[in-house]
Formats: structure tokens, C-alpha cells, sequence
């Protein structure tokens, strides 16, 4: 069960830059903040922690 408000570490597939995000109910991952990358990607995967 995603709760969706739950916040993750968002690593950009592209560059590998890591934002703050967002699960999405849809399975998705969103950022906080901002639409994309700094790179222009919107692709990110969770960053796990440890
Ligand atoms: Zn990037």
C-alpha cells in the first residue's frame, strides 16, 4: 500500500542528480517542487535509504 503522500528520494535515471519526490498513487514518482530535472529528464527512480 503506497501512501501517497509519502516523500522519497527521487534520482534522476538520466544524470543521477537526486530531489526530493513523491510516490504517486499510480505507481509513478513526481518531485516536489518542480516539473523535471535539471537535465530536462522526467524519469527518477527511488533512491533507497541505506
Ligand atoms: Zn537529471
Amino acid at each position: 500500500m503506497v501512501n501517497r503522500d509519502e516523500m522519497v528520494m527521487a534520482g534522476c535515471e538520466r544524470c543521477g542528480t537526486v530531489h526530493a519526490g513523491q510516490l504517486v498513487i499510480d505507481g509513478g514518482l513526481k518531485l516536489i517542487g518542480r516539473n523535471g530535472c535539471v537535465c530536462g529528464s522526467t524519469e527518477f527512480v527511488v533512491v533507497e535509504d541505506g
